[in-house]
């Protein structure tokens, strides 16, 4: 079965580029131009992954994507920003995105980017395990995060983040090994995607997320989970 991707771009050559490299690649495609079209598909469809154009006819990148996360989607995201959307990409972050790319882009780099992402979705989690902190469980055969029974969602990679942290409980993380463990060591990636990850992880976990209890920040080294 080939993977399938969907492209979300206005830009005719661009989308007719992503299209070209990502088939020859092997992947199945497919292409919307809108934004409203997109998020249709995302909600309709079980696809592997979206490249997710952040200015767009009917609705934003950013709305799409949001909107995505919010109804509980956990569908891979790559938003395309081009240069000088320095804020959009954090914000996309922030929203649920799990990476970005910046245009113009490498063939080279849009491929690295999107077998990480796909590899970090599809990894088997093993013999699932189940792990316990406050009043949450977090059962990774299941890939499920419940609180006191009520599911919390996460993203792909939030959930490999937390998994990480879970098993490295109670040591302080480098951003570096955080960065190598979750998102691979072909990401090319700025120390901002943990950051904001991790933000992500605290306002969907932590009590207070302002003072968090269980992920904990170390001036200077990274961060320790306390659970
Ligand atoms: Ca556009």
């Amino acid at each position: 079965m080939k993977e399938r991707i969907l492209v979300v771009e206005d830009e005719p050559t661009i989308a007719t580029g992503l299209r070209d490299d990502l088939e020859l690649e092997g992947f199945a495609v497919e292409v919307v131009d809108d934004g409203t079209a997109a998020l249709s598909r995302i909600l309709e469809e079980k696809f592997d992954l979206v490249l997710l154009d952040l200015m767009l006819p009917g609705m934003d990148g950013l709305t799409v994507c949001r909107e995505a996360r919010s109804k509980g989607r956990r569908t891979p995201i790559i938003i395309l920003t081009a240069k000088g959307q320095e804020v959009d990409k954090v914000v996309g972050l922030e929203l649920g995105a799990d990476d970005y790319i910046t245009k113009p882009f490498s063939r080279r780099e849009l491929l690295a980017r999107v077998k990480a992402v796909l590899r970090r979705g599809r990894e088997d989690p093993g013999p699932g395990k189940v792990y316990g902190f406050a009043d949450i469980t977090v059962d990774t055969g299941r890939f499920e995060v419940t609180r006191r029974g009520e599911k919390i969602e996460l993203t792909a990679t939030e959930f490999k983040l937390l998994q990480v942290f879970l098993e490295h409980r109670g040591r302080v993380m480098s951003i570096d090994e955080l960065l190598r463990e979750v998102w691979g060591r072909d990401a090319i990636l700025t120390d901002r995607v943990v950051y904001t990850h991790i933000n992500h992880l605290r306002n969907k976990l932590e009590e207070n997320p302002q003072e968090p209890r269980f992920l904990v920040g170390v001036r200077g080294v990274g961060y320790r989970f306390d659970g």
